[in-house]
C-alpha cells in the first residue's frame, strides 16, 4: 500500500518548502518536488495536506508510561499512559522508565506496556533499572537486559544529586556505565545511562568524576531535568561544552516555575544566544510522572501529572512566544534525541526512514494528523 501526502510545508527538521511525501508500508519511499509528476494507481491512497506543516514524529526520551509517583502515599500514584492521548500528542517514539518506585512498579509491567503501545502503532522502548542502585533488572543484569530485550536501550533513570536516589559512589556509577556501554556494543545499541538529576548540591559532579577517573566518555551519560534551576542549567551548559548531552523537561506547573525552574523555551533560547552546541540539547516530557504541589510548610496539597502533550506545547511556546526558528526547536524533540539514543530510523523525514510524520496547523497551532510507521494513528481535521 502506498500513501501520498500532498502539498506539505516540509521540515525534516530542516525547512525544505513545499513537497509531497510518498510512503510505502512503514517507510518513506520518496520526497517529491511539486514540479515532478505524481504517482497514480489503484494501490495509492492520497491525503491532501494543503496549508499544513509536516514534521518528524516526536521522539520522547522519558515517559513514565506505566505511571509514576507514589511519593506522597498510594493515592499519589499516577495513571498509565493512554494510547489515544499519546497518539494525539504528535509523539511517535517514546522511551519508558520506572522512577522512584521500583517496588510496586515493575520492569515486567513496563515491558508489557511498551509492547501494548507498539502494537497500537507507536514505537516504544524503555530503560532497565530505576532510580536505584543496584539496578533492578528483568533478566538478572543490566548487560543481559540490554543484550536480550530488543526494547531496552540502556539503563535509567539512575538518580543522582537526589535524596530519593541511592547516593552512588563514583565507582558504582562507573560500573553501571561500563556494563551498559559494553552491552550496548554487543547489541548495537547506545547502552545509554539516562540520569535523573535532582535538586541536590552535587548537580552533575558525579558524572564529571566518572569521566575524569575512568576511560568512559561523557557521551555515555544522558542527564535530564537540567532546566530544574538556574544553577543546574549553568552546570548543564558547561556539560555540553565538554561534549556531553543534556535534556530539559517540558512538563511543568506554575508552582515549579515560580520556584525557579527555567522554562524549556527560555533555556533553549539562552543556549542559542550563547552559541552553545544546541544539537546536544533535547526535550523530554517526563509524561505521567508525578508533579507534587507543596504549601509553604512543605505539606503536599495537590498532585499533577506530567503530560506527553507538553512537547508540542513547548514547541508552540518556543516558536510563537520566544521566536526561536521552528527547525531549531524541532531538532530538540526529533533528530537530536534520535541520534543520541542511536535510533537510526527515527527523528527525520528522509527517504528510507520510518514514516513517522506529524501534520501541524500553524495557524491554530494544533496537531492535525499523525502517521506512525506508515499508519495514520490520529486525525483531527477541521477541528
Ligand atoms: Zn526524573
Amino acid at each position: 500500500m502506498l500513501t501520498l501526502i500532498k502539498n506539505v510545508n516540509l521540515y525534516t527538521p530542516q525547512p525544505l518548502g513545499l513537497k509531497h511525501l510518498l510512503l510505502a508500508g512503514e517507510r518513506i519511499l520518496a520526497i517529491i518536488d511539486p514540479r515532478e509528476s505524481l504517482p497514480t494507481g489503484a494501490y495509492l491512497s492520497t491525503f491532501d495536506a494543503q496549508g499544513l506543516t509536516a514534521v518528524p514524529g516526536f521522539v520522547d526520551s522519558l515517559v513514565h508510561f506505566c505511571g509514576g509517583g507514589g511519593e506522597g502515599g498510594f493515592t499519589t500514584r499516577t495513571s498509565e499512559l493512554n494510547f489515544a492521548e499519546a497518539a494525539a500528542s504528535g509523539t511517535t517514539t517514546m522511551v519508558g522508565a520506572l522512577g522512584t518506585d521500583a517496588i510496586t512498579r515493575t520492569l515486567t509491567n513496563l515491558l508489557a506496556k511498551s509492547r501494548e503501545l507498539s502494537e497500537q502503532g507507536l514505537t516504544s522502548y524503555f530503560y532497565t533499572g530505576s532510580y536505584h542502585f543496584p539496578a533492578t533488572t528483568l533478566t538478572g543484569s543490566i548487560s543481559t537486559d540490554i543484550i536480550y530485550i530488543p526494547e531496552i536501550l540502556g539503563v535509567g533513570e539512575i538518580a543522582i544529586a537526589d535524596h530519593r536516589g541511592s547516593q552512588l559512589s563514583v565507582h558504582e556509577l562507573a560500573r553501571v556505565a561500563s556494563e551498559a556501554r559494553v552491552a550496548g556494543m554487543i547489541a548495537d545499541k547506545k547502552g545509554i545511562v539516562f540520569c535523573h538529576v535532582g535538586d541536590g548540591k552535587a548537580q552533575l559532579q558525579l558524572i564529571h568524576q566518572v569521566v575524569a577517573q575512568t576511560d568512559l566518555p561523557i557521551q555515555q551519560f544522558y542527564p535530564t531535568h537540567i532546566n530544574r534551576t538556574e544553577s543546574l542549567l549553568e552546570a548543564g551548559f558547561e556539560f555540553i561544552q565538554q561534549g556531553g548531552v543534556i535534556d530539559f523537561t517540558t512538563s511543568t506547573t506554575p508552582e515549579l516555575l515560580a520556584q525557579g525552574e527555567v522554562a524549556c523555551s527560555e533555556a533553549l533560547d539562552r543556549a542559542i544566544h550563547r552559541d552553545l552546541p544546541v544539537s546536544q540539547i533535547t526535550f523530554s516530557s517526563d509524561g505521567n510522572a508525578s508533579l507534587p504541589e507543596f504549601d509553604l510548610n512543605g505539606q503536599l496539597i495537590g498532585l499533577k501529572a506530567g503530560e506527553v502533550s507538553s512537547l508540542f506545547k513547548v514547541l508552540k511556546e518556543s516558536v510563537v512566544e520566544v521566536g526561536i526558528p521552528l527547525e531549531q526547536v524541532l531538532a530538540c524533540i526529533t533528530a537530536n534525541p534520535a541520534r543520541i539514543l542511536q535510533l537510526t530510523q527515527k527523528g527525520q523525514i528522509a527517504v528510507g526512514k520510518d514514516a513517522d510524520i506529524v501534520l501541524i496547523d500553524r495557524d491554530e497551532w494544533a496537531v492535525r494528523s499523525v502517521w506512525s510507521r506508515g499508519r495514520n494513528i490520529y486525525q483531527n481535521i477541521g477541528g
